[in-house]
């Protein structure tokens, strides 16, 4: 089969909060940019993080430079990402028996590195949150603001293909031409329709996270030493908080609550892994986050469990911390130009700080030229007109409901956890045929609430085979590939009613539906990728 040819200046490898952020920079600056994407946007560590956008409290200490740059960005993506960040607020706060001398370094850090903290009362805390151990004893707050990874994401890949920006989705780089010590060019294969594409290029940009090591030796660069930090998260139903609450102590295991959407996600480890492909849930870390929650909030281990996933972060090595210790590496970004003129990669940094690690990139690609072109990203707003309230779907649907005035309702609900409409799946369906699954999960969130797709799984594959997009054996096999995502981050924490919730799940789909005996067919190419069955983890956010 022969390869399509493409042509621009930049590609950019790698779909995640960083690539996006590059496409949109360089797109804004006027050069010709690509974007090239193994899986979905947002399929890798942008899609399984923690959801916290930072005020830089949790480094003032440990990590004085990122507090900073956190702190800074933490203003500039509220204001142009207004329908993806939630300003929750949040609380640094210090149990009896905590490290007495960290809140004050804490406060002292605060004052050096910029990050706007003040003091409140115990009894004001708990007013503000309920449920915190009100056997705290001092309590902070903070501008700490929660984001949904993949709203920002698809967001600023829009407004670059709006500035002219191209997005390849499914496109897996395998190769890096250089010629006389020059990028010339990258390689790909279609993980959709098995082609191969070629795109001629004057710089290439490698941001693919924990698999940038990988895309640097493909062009022959050996030295970049970028180690996966392994962390596990848990979703917990409901909002068990209003702000994000972190406890004061230095970083540690299960310290952060951050309530996103209609959950609370509890995090997280961090354990250095051989294979960001490969991320275990291990069982003593599962029972370290109830542990460290029920310290935050008592009553937090009998609360209901729902999701567990992992995440990899792209750390750059530290050579003043052992190569396993990636607890205590710097979360500063870098930007490293290699021998091989026109390639550039960047890792580090934090999803908080995609649009800074943007610029620099950017600025790196000027000054190779010497050029001047002004970076823009923070003035111009991704989003506008709709600010985001974790009650707008309520709202949606009470409104939707009200225009029928009785009638038979035309528009039902299929996910009533996550209150989504009939006609949500369809509009989705009709922008993008070929979405799976996991993409509806992405951009609607089914599937992630308490039933974890056991009442609105079979639902939407009755829609999607209903309006034709998908054939009876393609929504079984797609269904099929759903749940058993689905029971992969359910398995490690089951307990309570979770697990009686599960059976039920068995139940309707063994018992009823015989899922597992319907005949067996082939899925579309790329299916499995889109449903990421290739990584045990879970996308983000539950
Ligand atoms: C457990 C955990 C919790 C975190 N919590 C927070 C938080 O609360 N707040 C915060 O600000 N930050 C947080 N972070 C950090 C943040 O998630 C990451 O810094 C950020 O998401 C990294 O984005 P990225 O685009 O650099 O990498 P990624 O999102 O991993 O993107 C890299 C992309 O490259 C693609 N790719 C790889 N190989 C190829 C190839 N051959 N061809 C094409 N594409 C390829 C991958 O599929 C992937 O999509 C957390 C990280 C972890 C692990």
């Amino acid at each position: 089969m022969s390869a399509t040819k493409l042509n621009c200046d930049v590609v950019v490898i790698g779909g995640g909060a960083t690539g996006v952020g590059i496409l949109r920079d360089a797109a804004m600056r006027g050069f010709s940019t690509m974007l090239v994407e193994r899986v979905d946007l947002g399929q890798g560590t942008t899609g399984r993080y923690h959801g916290l956008l930072h005020s830089g409290g949790r480094y003032v200490v440990s990590d004085p430079h990122s507090a900073t740059e956190c702190a800074e960005e933490n203003a500039i993506l509220t204001r142009i990402h207004p329908d993806a960040v939630e300003t929750t607020g949040g609380l640094f706060v210090a149990l009896e028996g905590d490290d007495e001398e960290y809140p004050e370094r804490f406060v002292k850090g605060a004052a050096e590195t910029g990050v706007p903290t003040s003091e409140i009362s115990i009894r004001e805390a708990l007013r503000r949150e309920p449920r915190l151990n009100p056997r705290s004893t001092r309590a902070f707050e903070v501008l700490d603001g929660t984001v949904d990874g993949w709203r920002m994401v698809w967001g600023a890949a829009d407004n670059a293909v709006e500035h002219g920006g191209r997005v390849l989705t499914y496109h897996r780089v395998t190769d890096i031409e250089v010629t006389d010590g020059h990028v010339t060019g990258v390689v790909c294969y279609s993980e959709k329709t098995g082609e191969s594409v070629h795109i001629e290029c004057q710089f290439v940009v490698n941001a693919a996270g924990p698999w940038a090591g990988h895309i640097a030796a493909m062009a022959g660069e050996h030295d970049v030493h970028v180690v996966p930090g392994r962390g596990i998260m848990i979703a917990m139903n409901h909002r068990l908080v209003n702000s994000v609450i972190n406890r004061c102590v230095y970083p540690a295991d299960g310290d952060i609550i951050v309530p996103v959407h209609t959950v609370s996600i509890i995090g997280t480890t961090d354990v250095k892994a051989t294979d960001p492909d490969h991320l275990d849930i291990e069982q003593n870390e599962v029972q370290k986050m109830f542990d460290a929650g029920e310290a935050l909030l008592p009553g937090f281990r009998d609360a209901r469990a729902l999701h567990v996933w992992a995440g990899a972060r792209p750390l750059l090595q530290d050579k003043r911390v052992s190569a396993d210790d990636t607890r205590h590496m710097s979360r500063n970004m870098s930007v490293v130009k290699h021998d091989v003129q026109g390639l550039i990669t960047v890792a580090g940094g934090k999803l908080t700080t995609y649009r800074l690690m943007a610029s620099r990139v950017v600025d790196a690609i000027c000054e190779e030229l010497g050029e001047v072109r002004e970076c823009h990203t923070a003035d111009e707003p991704v989003a506008t007109g709709h600010t985001y309230v974790v009650t707008h779907r309520f709202a949606e649907v009470e409104q939707m409901k009200k225009s029928h005035h009785g009638n038979p309702d035309p528009d039902p609900i299929v996910c009533e956890c996550e209150l989504v409409t009939k006609s949500m799946i369809t509009e989705l369906l009709e922008k993008q045929p070929t979405a799976t699954f996991d993409d509806l999960r992405r951009q609607l969130r089914i599937g992630m609430g308490p039933c974890q797709g056991g009442f609105c799984a079979s639902r939407t594959a009755g829609i999607a085979h209903e309006q034709g997009h998908w054939s009876a054996a393609q929504s079984t096999e797609l269904l099929r590939l759903f749940m058993k995502n689905r029971w992969g981050g359910l398995y490690p924490i089951l307990h309570g009613a979770q697990a009686r919730e599960a059976a039920l799940d068995e139940w309707i789909y063994k018992g009823t539906l015989d899922l597992e005996d319907l005949p067996v067919t082939e899925l579309p190419l790329g299916s499995e990728l889109a449903s990421a069955t290739r990584f045990p983890a879970e996308g983000g956010q539950a």
